[in-house]
C-alpha cells in the first residue's frame, strides 16, 4: 500500500526502504540499520518510524497522523514475516525492542526499551520454545523495569531496590545467581512496583504496549535532558527523533550468548585494533550503562574465536564502508552473531589525528577525505590539551586508578553534586558513582570527571569524550559517600572542596592540584597539518604583539600576524609610564618628548617580532583604545603614579577626570588619537619602518603592514596614511634604503563597510574587527553584553554569543559588502578578519565562503584554524577542483 507520506521504513533480508542518507528522516540509527541490511550485515529486521511523524505527532498535542497506526501494523506484519513469529502469539511470540534516534547521536540521553511484546502467556510460550525459564523471566521483568521507568517514569531505584533485596533474600551478590523462581517471583513484584506507583495493571497487551513506547520516545525528545544536551552541544535544526522498532535477538539466552559494544579502532588512542566490551549472559542496557563491570574484547578472541573472527570482519567491512571508525553494538543469540548498530565513533583529538592519516595510509580514504570527515576542529583544540609534568607528582600521591576513559588533564575542587559543579567558581572535578543524563550540566562545568563504577563506554565515558574532558571511569580504588560528601580508598579521604587531579591518559587519581604542561602532538599530527596546508586556500595568521607569541603562533603554523596590537606593548614595565607622561602631556612638546622614550621600546618590540616571521607579513595596528585604560583609577593608586611621574596627585586626578568618559568605546579612540595627535602615528611609524630598515639592512626579508584602526570614513584613513607615509619616506630617505610596506585598515564600523569601495581606493588591505563590528552591528557593548546574552541565548532569541560565533545574517553582510565594494575599487586589495571570530571554525567558513584571503587568531587557535579553513574549501569545492594533498609526500 502507499501513503500519501510515508512515516515507516523497513529493513530486513526481503525488504528495506531506506539507506544511510536518510539520517535527518530516519536517524543516524534507523539510516544506518537500514544501510547495513541493504550491505549484508545481519541485522535484525525492523523498521524506522520518521522524525517527520515525531514531529506531528508532538506538535498535535501528542495525536498520530492519520495513516501512522496503520502503517506501524503493516511494518509489524513484515516483521512476523520474516521473523516467522507472531506479535503476542501464545505459540511462537515476536518480542521486539524500541529505541529513539536522531540524526545527531545524543549518548545516554533517549529511550530503550527491550523486550516488549512480553506478558504471562507470551513467558510461557518461551519457556516451551527455549526450554529456559530462567531467560523468559530475566527478559520479562527487565521489560517490565525499562517499560515502567521509560514509559511510566517509575523509577529504574524502585526496581534495582527490588533485585538488591531478592539478592539479599537468598544470599547471592550477583544478578546472573538468580534462579529461574528467583526471577518469576521478582517479575511479580515488578509488577506490584509498577501498579502501585501507576495505579493501573502492567498493560499485558503487544499492541497497546508498543503505542505506550512510541509515544515515550516521541516525548523523549524534549525531555529536560535531552534538551540540556542539545543546548550543551549547540544542536540545532533537528525536527525530532525517529524511532526504531526491531526483532529481538537475546544475549541474555545462556552461556553461549552475550552482548557487547566496540569500536573499530581504539577511541582514545587510535590504535588500530579492535577496542570494546562485552558481557556473557546479558542484554544490551547491562553494558551501556556501567552496571556489571564487562570483560574485554581481548577475551571474546580467546573465548569464542570463530565468533570473534565474524565480528571483525563485519567491523572491517563496515570501516570500508562507511569509510570512518564504526562504534558497533552486537549481540551474540545462542552462538548466532548480530549487529545491532553502527555508527560513526566519537573519539579523542589524538585517536582523530591517528585514524585519519592511517586510514590514509591503508588505501581505506583519500587525504581530502580525511581532512574533511575525519578530524573535527574540536579535536585538533583537544590536542592541545594539557598534561601533567611527568615530576609533578610521586607515586604515593596517587589515591586510585581507573579506566583512562578520555584524555587529557584536568585539576579542581572535589565536588559530588552536579548542580553544585554548575553553581561552582573556580574549576571543578565532578566525582559521581556513575552518571547519568542528568548529570550532563554538571558534567560540562566540570574541568573532568572521575567515576567509581562503570567502563570505557559508560555514559560518563562516552559523554566526556565527546566534549574532550579529561574522564577517569570506574576507578574501583575509592568509595564514594554521598551522604558525608567525600570518597576514601581507604587510607585518604577526600572531602568536598579537596584539590584532586585527573589524569586521563592513564587513569591516575592524585591527590592536590598538580601542575600541568603542553602536550606533545605526534607525527600523525604534522602529517594531517602538511595535507591541509596543501590543501587549504584562505591562509591561517595569528595575533600576537610579543616575540614569545610570534613564536609559537610561527610554530603552530601561522602565515603572518594579522594582527598585533600595539597598545599592549606599552603596557609592560618601564614602559607605561612614559606611556603616562605622554597621555598626561599639557603641549605638544611634551608629548612629544615621551613619545621619543617610548621610541626604541617600541622599536625593539618590532626588531623582535619581525625577525621571528621573517618572510611573512606581520601587521601591525596603530594605537587603538581610549587612552584612560593607561591611567590609574583608585586614589591610592593615582597617588602612587603621580609620585612616580613626578606631578601632583591633583594635577594626575584632574588629568583622569578629563579622560573620562561616558562611551568609551565609541570616544577617543582608534585613528581619532592619532587623527589629534599626529606626533603617536609618527612615533609608530617611525617605530616600524625603523626596524624594517634595521633588518633589511642584514638582509632579512621584513612585510610590515601598518593598519589604522577604527576608520569610519575615507577623509580620517587618508589622514593618517598622508603621515604614515610622510614619515616613511622621510625615514627611508634619510637611510638611503627602501622597504616594501603596505597601509590599510580595519573595518570595523558599520559606516566603513558600506563605502568601503571609496576607502579601498586608498588601501592596501582590510581587516575586518569582527568584535567592534559586531558590537556597533547590534549596539551590545562588548564590556557590557554578559549581563543579558546568556538569557537572551537560554531564551532562543540568540542562537549563540555573536562575539563567539559571527552573526553571518547581520553582521556578516557588512563582511560581505565591505569585501565586494572594496575588490570593486581596488581589485587586489587584500582582505583579512582579525577579530575573536578569525579562530572559530564556522565563522572561518564564512569568511571563506566570502573570498577573504586570510584570518587571523590566537597562537593556540592556528592548527584549529588552518584544519576550518582547508574543510571549508573541500565542502564548497568537488574533489577534482580542490587543490591536491600532494600524494609523493611521505607520510
Ligand atoms: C576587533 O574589533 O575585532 C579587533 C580585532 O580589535 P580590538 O578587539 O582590539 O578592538
Ligand atoms: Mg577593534
Amino acid at each position: 500500500m502507499s501513503y500519501p507520506e510515508k512515516f515507516v521504513y523497513r529493513f530486513g533480508k526481503t525488504v528495506t526502504d531506506g539507506n544511510k542518507k536518510l539520517k535527518s528522516l530516519l536517524g543516524g540509527k534507523g539510516a544506518n540499520l537500514a544501510e547495513m541490511s541493504t550491505i549484508g550485515i545481519p541485522v535484525p529486521p525492523g523498521f524506522t518510524i520518521t522524525t517527520e511523524a515525531c514531529k506531528s505527532t508532538i506538535d498535535n498535542q501528542m495525536n498520530w497522523p492519520e495513516t501512522l497506526l496503520e502503517q506501524v501494523e503493516e511494518g509489524i506484519k513484515n516483521l512476523e514475516k520474516e521473523m516467522d513469529l507472531t506479535f503476542g502469539d501464545p505459540e511462537k511470540p515476536l518480542l521486539i525492542s524500541v529505541r529513539s534516534g536522531a540524526a545527531v547521536s545524543m549518548p545516554g540521553m533517549m529511550d530503550t526499551i527491550l523486550n516488549l511484546g512480553l506478558n504471562d502467556e507470551v513467558a510461557e510460550a518461551i519457556i516451551k520454545k527455549t526450554n529456559n525459564e530462567r531467560f523468559a523471566y530475566d527478559s520479562y521483568r527487565r521489560f517490565i523495569d525499562m517499560f515502567g521507568d521509560v514509559v511510566m517514569g517509575v523509577s529504574h531505584e524502585l526496581f534495582e531496590e527490588a533485585i538488591e533485596s531478592m539478592k539479599e533474600e537468598v544470599g547471592v551478590s550477583k544478578d546472573i545467581e538468580l534462579s529461574a523462581d528467583h526471577l518469576k517471583e521478582l517479575t511479580d513484584r515488578y509488577k506490584a512496583i509498577y501498579r502501585k506507583e501507576t495505579g493501573h495493571m502492567f498493560p499485558a497487551e503487544p499492541m497497546e504496549q508498543l503505542k505506550f513506547a512510541i509515544n515515550a520516545v516521541f516525548n523523549s525528545w524534549n525531555s529536560t535532558r535531552a534538551k540540556k544536551y542539545r543546548q550543551i552541544s549547540k544542536i540545532h535544526g533537528l525536527i525530532g527523533t525517529a524511532v526504531n522498532v526491531q526483532a529481538m535477538v537475546f544475549g541474555n539466552m545462556g552461556e553461549t550468548s552475550g552482548t557487547g559494544v566496540c569500536f573499530t579502532r581504539n577511541p582514545a588512542t587510535g590504535e588500530s585494533k579492535l577496542y570494546g566490551e562485552y558481557l556473557i549472559n546479558a542484554q544490551g542496557e547491562d553494558v551501556v550503562a556501567g552496571i556489571r563491570t564487562p570483560k574485554a574484547i581481548a577475551e571474546l578472541e580467546n573465548r569464542n574465536p570463530d565468533i570473534y573472527d565474524e565480528l571483525l570482519s563485519y567491523t572491517r567491512k563496515l570501516e570500508a564502508h562507511y569509510k570512518n571508525m564504526q562504534d558497533i553494538e552486537f549481540t551474540i543469540q545462542d552462538g548466532d552473531l548480530f549487529i545491532l548498530q553502527t555508527r560513526n565513533g566519537k573519539r579523542t583529538g589524538t585517536a582523530a589525528v591517528k585514524i585519519a592519516v592511517d586510514m590514509v595510509n591503508e588505501g581505506i580514504i583519500t587525504r581530502k577525505e580525511a581532512i574533511k570527515n575525519l578530524v573535527e576542529p574540536g579535536h585538533i583544540e583537544q590536542l592541545l590539551h594539557p598534561q601533567f609534568k611527568e615530576s609533578s607528582f610521586s607515586d604515593k600521591e596517587i589515591i586510585g586508578k581507573g579506566i583512562p576513559a578520555s584524555p587529557g588533564a584536568a585539576v579542581g575542587k572535589v565536588v559530588f553534586d552536579s548542580q553544585k559543579a554548575e553553581d561552582a567558581e573556580g574549576p571543578v572535578i565532578l566525582v559521581r558513582i556513575e552518571t547519568s543524563p542528568e548529570d550532563v550540566g554538571g558534567m560540562s562545568s566540570s574541568e573532568g570527571i572521575l567515576t567509581s563504577r562503570g567502563g570505557m563506554t559508560s555514559h560518563a565515558a562516552v559523554v566526556a569524550r565527546g566534549w574532550g574532558k579529561p574522564c577517569v571511569a570506574g576507578c574501583g580504588d575509592i568509595v564514594i559517600n554521598y551522604k558525608n560528601q567525600s570518597f576514601t580508598n581507604g587510607e585518604v579521604t577526600v572531602k568536598e572542596g579537596d584539590w584532586i587531579s585527573l589524569d586521563g591518559n592513564n587513569g591516575k587519581v592524585i591527590l592536590g592540584k598538580k601542575e600541568l604542561m603542553e602536550p606533545d602532538f605526534g607525527k600523525e599530527y604534522e602529517t594531517l597539518m602538511q595535507w591541509v596546508d596543501e590543501v587549504e586556500e584562505m591562509k591561517v595568521r595569528a595575533n600576537a604583539e610579543t616575540p614569545e607569541d610570534a613564536q609559537v603562533a610561527r610554530n603552530y603554523g601561522a602565515l603572518g600576524i594579522g594582527l598585533a596590537r600595539t597598545e599592549h606593548m606599552f603596557f609592560k614595565p618601564g614602559r607605561i609610564n612614559y606611556m603616562r607622561k605622554m597621555i598626561i602631556a599639557n603641549s605638544e612638546k611634551e608629548r612629544v618628548a615621551a613619545l621619543e622614550n617610548l621610541l626604541p621600546f617600541q622599536k625593539q618590540d618590532f626588531v623582535e617580532i619581525f625577525e621571528v616571521m621573517e618572510g611573512l607579513p606581520v601587521t601591525v595596528r596603530l594605537l587603538d583604545p581610549p587612552l584612560h585604560e593607561f591611567l590609574p583609577q583608585e586614589e591610592s593608586e593615582i597617588k602612587k603614579v603621580a609620585r612616580e611621574l613626578d606631578v601632583s596627585p591633583d594635577m594626575l586626578q584632574k588629568k583622569v577626570d578629563q579622560l573620562k568618559e561616558f562611551n568609551p568605546m565609541l570616544g577617543h579612540r582608534g585613528c581619532r588619537l592619532g587623527i589629534t595627535y599626529p606626533e603617536i602615528t609618527e612615533m609608530q611609524t617611525r617605530a616600524i619602518i625603523e626596524a624594517a630598515i634595521e633588518l633589511s639592512k642584514q638582509g632579512q626579508k621584513v612585510l610590515p603592514e601598518i593598519m589604522i584602526p577604527l576608520v569610519g570614513s575615507v577623509e580620517e584613513f587618508r589622514n593618517q596614511r598622508e603621515v604614515v607615509d610622510r614619515i616613511a619616506n622621510e625615514i627611508m630617505t634619510e637611510a638611503d634604503i627602501s622597504v616594501e610596506y603596505k597601509v590599510g585598515t580595519m573595518i570595523e564600523i558599520p559606516r566603513a563597510a558600506i563605502l568601503a569601495d571609496q576607502i579601498a581606493e586608498d588601501a592596501d588591505f582590510f581587516s575586518f574587527g569582527t568584535n567592534d563590528l559586531t558590537q556597533l552591528t547590534y549596539g551590545f557593548s562588548r564590556d557590557d553584553a554578559v549581563k543579558f546574552l546568556p538569557s537572551y541565548i537560554e531564551t532562543g532569541i540568540l542562537k549563540q554569543d555573536p562575539f563567539q560565533v559571527l552573526d553571518e545574517e547581520g553582521v556578516g553582510q557588512f563582511v560581505q559588502a565591505g569585501t565586494r565594494l572594496g575588490r570593486m575599487t581596488n581589485p587586489d586589495l587584500k582582505v583579512g578578519i582579525c577579530g575573536e571570530h578569525g579562530g572559530d571554525p564556522d565563522s572561518i567558513n564564512f569568511a571563506y565562503l566570502t573570498g577573504l584571503n586570510y584570518v587571523s587568531c590566537s597562537p593556540f587557535r592556528v592548527p584549529v584554524a588552518h584544519l576550518a579553513s582547508a574543510q571549508a574549501l573541500l565542502k564548497l569545492k568537488t574533489d577534482e577542483e580542490a587543490p591536491e594533498a600532494l600524494e609523493t609526500f611521505e607520510a
